[in-house]
């Protein structure tokens, strides 16, 4: 009798610690991955940091999608050319650097409210949320880019998503579905993190920033990274221990695939 009482104390106990919102739910942290410095020798990567200007994309507990992709970005950026690639950026903005250090003190996370679009300085992230023909100028960049510099060209579009539910966490990882067939790199992420438990795995879309008559590089994705309407996953998109590791899973997803 003592013993089965103690036994559903204890199964209460653990019903109660894993409810959501009660307590606090871990970070998936994932492990350190170390990436050779010619890993990505040669490989344009197109980062395109998702929202900017007057659209913040997702806000939950007043952190804005926009600032978090911006800084993912950033660091993506750094952790490419550290493999040997060249990062390249759909947008300007004074949010995106390329000289954050692992382990220093980061600035503290911006609005990316100054964000216009390389390709159409005067169109772009000036008018609310953004439209499509500004989501089209980022795909024209990075077809650019691939034109200008050759076919070894990957293009990554950086989001944080958000639910109704404080619940659902976790990203996805998102393709054209104008494609035929998911690109390598599409399966290359899907697999890797999937494994780490960071997204739930892959789904066609029609994406602006990959639509086909714009973005011409066929290896393009648009990754969820986390979904920060859950306070565990903003916790992590907020820590730059986590961005770093995240950023080089990113890049090592790149080079195997
Ligand atoms: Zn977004």
């Amino acid at each position: 009798m003592v013993v089965s009482v103690l036994a559903v104390l204890g199964v209460i106990a653990v019903a109660v610690r894993q409810r959501p919102g009660f307590g606090r739910e871990l970070v998936v942290m994932p492990p350190n991955v170390v990436l050779r410095s010619d890993a990505l020798a040669g490989v344009n990567v197109v980062i395109d940091p998702g929202h900017g200007g007057t659209d913040p994309g997702a806000v939950r507990s007043g952190v804005t999608e926009a600032s978090l992709n911006y800084r993912m970005a950033s660091v993506l950026a750094v952790v490419v050319r550290q493999a040997g690639g060249i990062p390249w950026f759909t947008i300007t903005s004074a949010s995106l650097s390329t000289n954050l250090v692992e382990g220093e003190a980061e600035p503290p996370l911006t609005e990316p409210i100054d964000a216009m679009s390389r390709e159409a300085p005067d169109v772009a992230l000036r008018s609310g949320r953004e439209d499509t023909q500004s989501l089209y100028r980022r795909g024209d960049y990075a077809t650019r880019i691939q034109r200008d510099h050759g076919d070894t060209t990957v293009f990554i579009a950086l989001h944080h998503d958000a639910a109704d539910n404080s619940i659902k966490r976790g990203g996805i990882v998102l393709w054209e579905s104008r494609q035929r067939t998911p690109p390598p790199l599409v399966l290359s992420l899907t697999a890797r993190f999937t494994r780490l438990h960071l997204v739930s795995g892959r789904q066609g879309r029609h994406l602006g920033v990959l639509a086909p008559a714009h973005n011409e590089v066929t290896d393009r994705v648009l990754m969820e990274l986390a979904t920060i309407s859950n306070s565990a996953d903003r916790r992590g998109a907020m820590d730059p221990v986590w961005r770093w590791r995240v950023a080089r899973h990113l890049a090592a997803a790149i080079a195997a695939r």
